[in-house]
């Protein structure tokens, strides 16, 4: 049978198991799912499969790898390296895999293609946090979030997804579905398998449920704009809040100028804090579940930050508006980017004490490449992780200026590497990065994560273009 006759009769299998409403065919619904948010890949896919539970899930996913017929799994769509998009597979979507199945005191059971603000929201009206937070939150899936291992704003408090994750729920190649939602703490029998499916892209399993940590909410929060003339100090203002709130600090973001100009002048309702503009910013976040006086002694290291002359001047939110104003001039950045054309991106950490160090090199290499790009870093100060976006220089065609996209990357991986980073912090592999991770990867580690997709997808149906 040729390969086109085997996928329609999968596609006839599918359809006749599966309820009416769990697939489609049509181009029109198809279509959003076939191109994403920076519009850099666009895809195609025979069938797109919305499953309703678990079980639907498992039994597309049993036909399709009986028959060595590849799925690409979605989410909300959000990812940044282009592991979403199908490119001929059937495209299996999580979106209405996405009940609440329990809330207890320490912990929600989710389904996979519950969105992020909601399952916020939801902890919230129940006097809980959850604290991932990120600029994508209001489509991006705990599935999608989970298999990213996805990171944001508040991982220097509690950590990144896989921190956050107590159990899981997953369709394998095989159809067959393991689960780890269990309320026990302590649990040592052997591989821990639920760590192995978060952060693999979607190439061993589909995750379909999730058991997520919850937090006692904070009683205080206070929200700090920092003026800086360099890097130096931007670090050591970490540094010094850092010991200072060992526990208390729970977002700490780097900001250069070129990036709150953009912001200013393309999103609307965003205005500097500071009526003198200067080369750096941080902004900056204390919370605490108790009532200790948080304010003061922010205000306290605030005064020595300034008589030592780290930074050159602070704000501090005093409404909530203003916290979200200030928090807004963050978000803001990677929309802002867009108006100022083509912008090459590396998601990458060094050590921290390094971040000064990586941005320097990093910016001089990429100017000598390409004179006057506009290099723009930006991103989590307090876990080394840097999104070093290049914006094209102004009047550059757009698409020659992204020719030079891998190249690029090359020379900036280089220093990465050479200062012992990593060249995906937080967004992952997919697509966009397979080469880059061939080359650079330690080679047991490829071998070893090569030998562990074989085990438990021999068939590679599971996400195949993806990663590996
Ligand atoms: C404006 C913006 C800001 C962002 N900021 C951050 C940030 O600060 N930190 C950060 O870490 N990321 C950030 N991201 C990236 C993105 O939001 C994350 O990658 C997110 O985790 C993807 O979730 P999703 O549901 O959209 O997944 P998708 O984009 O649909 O999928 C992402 C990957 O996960 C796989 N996948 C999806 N669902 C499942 C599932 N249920 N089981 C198995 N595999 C699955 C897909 O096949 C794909 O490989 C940002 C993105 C945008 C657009």
């Amino acid at each position: 049978m040729s390969n086109i006759e085997n996928l329609r009769k999968v596609i006839t299998e599918l359809k006749e198991i599966l309820p009416n409403n769990s697939w489609s065919e049509n181009k029109e619904i198809l279509s959003p799912y076939l191109t994403e948010w920076r519009d850099r890949w666009r895809g195609q896919a025979p069938l797109l499969l919305l499953p309703k539970s678990t079980r639907e899930v498992s039994l597309a996913v049993k036909i399709c790898n009986q028959h060595n017929v590849p799925l690409t799994i979605q989410g909300g769509n959000t990812g940044l390296v282009g592991g979403q998009i199908p490119q001929g597979e059937i495209l299996l979507s999580t979106k209405y895999l996405n009940q609440i199945r329990q809330l207890n005191e320490f912990s929600l059971i989710v389904e996979s293609g519950c969105i992020l603000q909601t399952i916020q929201e939801l902890a919230d009206s129940n006097n809980k946090l959850f604290p991932l937070s990120l600029a994508s939150q209001g489509s991006a899936t705990i599935g999608g979030l989970c298999s990213t291992n996805a990171g944001g704003v508040h991982v220097v408090r509690y950590g990144s997804m896989r921190d956050l994750v107590i159990g899981v729920e997953a369709v394998l190649a095989d159809g067959t579905i393991f689960n780890s939602l269990n309320p026990l703490k302590k649990d040592n029998t052997g591989y821990n398998l639920t760590s192995l499916l978060l952060g693999a892209e979607g190439t061993l399993g589909i995750i379909t449920a999730v058991q997520l940590k919850t937090y006692q909410k904070p009683v205080q929060q206070e929200t700090l704009f920092l003026a800086l003339d360099n890097l130096d100090n931007c670090l050591e203002t970490y540094k010094i809040f850092k010991q200072t709130f060992t526990h208390e600090l729970s977002l700490i973001e780097l900001i250069p100028s070129e990036a709150l100009k953009f912001v200013t002048e393309h999103i609307p309702k965003c205005s500097l804090p500071f009526t003198v503009s200067s080369p750096w910013y941080v902004l900056l976040q204390c919370e605490s579940t108790h009532n200790a006086p948080l304010l003061n002694i922010i205000e306290e290291t605030v005064k020595v930050l300034l008589e030592n002359n780290i930074i050159i001047d602070a704000v501090l939110a005093k409404t909530i508006q203003q916290t979200k104003n200030l928090i807004k001039l963050r978000e803001s950045i990677s929309e802002a980017q867009k108006p100022q054309g083509g912008s090459i991106k590396h998601d990458i950490s060094v050590p921290i004490g390094l971040i000064p160090e990586f941005i320097t090199q990093a910016t001089k290499a990429v100017e000598m490449l390409i004179p006057n790009c506009r290099p723009i870093p930006f991103g989590h100060l307090g876990d080394g992780n840097i999104h070093f976006n290049v914006s094209q220089p102004q009047g550059m065609d757009k698409n020659e200026y992204l020719s030079y996209w891998k190249k690029m990357n090359r020379i900036v991986h280089d220093i990465v590497i050479k200062l012992g980073g990593s060249i995906s912090a937080e967004h992952g592999i997919g697509i966009l990065k397979k080469e880059e991770l061939a080359k650079r990867c330690d080679p047991v580690k490829y071998a070893t994560m090569k030998s562990i997709k074989l085990a438990l997808d021999p068939k590679k149906i599971l996400n195949p273009r993806v990663l590996l």
